[in-house]
């Protein structure tokens, strides 16, 4: 049967963008659907990512996208305790996220890829080895649909995300090249405040948490540091992991639709962007051989590169969801009293951060955190750190 388009992506932000440009490149005919009237806005991400991350999905670190480079971290426990940790090795990138997408938008595009700004798809229907996606103003057919519409798209039941916000700020008391994390368990349930530099007198500085008041805690967490909020962005943080099966008919899901943002942090520039591009080569893989299961080829791809790491984050977000302050403080004591932070500084990877923490902080560290944190912790542990040789 014949179709409009080979694929039709449903959301033009990063992972939709990415596969967009890898199946138009392939010599494919793709048409892209974003709500948005405007590519990148309202901005809605912060764009902390290393340098590996933007060589993974093929995007030049150029001065128009990147807004600064950050050296350190500092992270804050409840009680005031302090723990830094060197990145300067891990090469970490702030993004003007805007412009990034914008970026983005241009490679498509310029691979061929047909973008339509203030579109929302409605509906899909699948026939014949076909999609219908119906917007408000048509009806068009594809080979496939990519479903790269973000959290709203993640399947009923699997909806698990946290209330953020996002404040740019103007103030005196940031570091440029320091990020900081501020952990709080009644402030910020399960997550933390963050505050990223981009000049030395503006910052990025964003809070989310289970039902936390987003706007609240952040107002007054400016206030309580000085300065002023110029912008504020309220939005959503995927932290359920990767939904059960990223390919369903003709409907492939990437991104932040498909869970592929870390649980922990909510980070998916990295991990759903990768999801997008592997979306997009497989897609074309099959339109180009004509068989539609060279597809399924994506999800076992994207799992063998982030399976693992994502079920460590998965159990370390539960862990995180029950920690009361007192405990998050008596890590911070354990921390500083042994050499796992300089491990870390060496050994830790940005993009795959929990195996590469667990391995910096080997078995006597992990046993001394975990007994503070909670007896099971060393349970589900185990097979990891068997798996691991520690
Ligand atoms: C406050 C905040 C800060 C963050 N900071 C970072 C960070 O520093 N580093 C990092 O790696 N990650 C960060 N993230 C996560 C990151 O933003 C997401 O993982 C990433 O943007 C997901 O990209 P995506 O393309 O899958 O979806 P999205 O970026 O959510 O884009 C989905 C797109 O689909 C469009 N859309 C939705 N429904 C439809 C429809 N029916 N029809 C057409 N279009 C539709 C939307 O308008 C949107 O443009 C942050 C997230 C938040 C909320």
């Amino acid at each position: 049967m014949k179709t409009d388009f080979d694929a039709i992506i449903v959301g033009g932000s990063v992972s939709g963008l990415l596969a967009a440009r890898e199946i138009a490149e392939a010599g494919f005919n793709v048409k892209v659907f974003e709500d948005d009237l405007e590519i990148g806005l309202p901005e809605r991400c912060d764009g902390l990512v290393s340098l590996k991350c933007l060589e993974a999905i093929g995007v030049a670190p150029t001065s128009s996208i990147v807004q600064n480079r950050i050296k350190r971290a500092v992270l804050h426990s409840p009680g005031g305790l302090t723990a830094e940790i060197n990145a300067e090795r891990q090469k970490v990138l702030v993004l003007d996220r805007s412009r990034f997408d914008r970026e983005l938008a241009k490679m498509a595009s310029g691979a061929g890829a047909d973008i339509e700004v203030g579109q929302r798809v409605a509906k899909h229907v699948e026939e014949n080895g076909s999609v219908k996606v119906e917007t408000e103003a048509s009806a068009q057919t594809a080979r496939w649909m990519v479903n790269a519409a973000g959290y709203s798209a993640l399947p009923r039941g699997e909806k698990s995300t946290l209330q953020a916000a996002k404040f740019e700020v103007y103030g005196d008391w940031f570091d440029r090249d320091t990020v900081e994390i501020y952990f709080d368990q009644k402030k910020a349930p399960g997550y933390f405040t963050w505050v990223i530099p981009i000049h030395s007198d503006t910052a990025k500085v964003g809070v989310a948490g289970l039902g936390v008041n987003q706007f609240k805690v952040l107002d007054e967490f400016v206030k309580a540091k000085g300065g002023v909020a110029v912008k504020k962005t309220a939005a959503q943080i995927v932290v359920g992991g990767p939904i059960e099966r990223f390919v369903s008919g003709r409907v492939v899901s990437v991104g932040d639709a498909a869970g592929q943002a870390k649980p922990t942090t909510g980070g998916g520039i990295y991990s759903g962007g990768v999801g997008g591009v592997l979306a997009g080569r497989y897609i074309a893989e099959s339109l180009s051989s004509g068989d539609p299961s060279k597809v399924e080829g994506y999800e076992q791809a994207w799992r063998n590169l982030f399976g693992r790491e994502f079920g460590l984050l998965l159990r370390i977000r539960k862990i995180l969801d029950r920690l009361d302050n007192d405990k998050i403080d008596r890590m911070f004591k354990a921390v500083a009293s042994s050499d796992i932070l300089g491990k870390i500084s060496v050994e830790s990877d940005f993009d795959h951060h929990s195996v590469a923490f667990l391995k910096a902080l080997g078995l006597k560290n992990i046993f001394q955190i975990a007994s503070i944190v909670a007896g099971d912790l060393l349970d589900s542990l185990r097979p990891l750190l068997k798996r691991s040789g520690r």
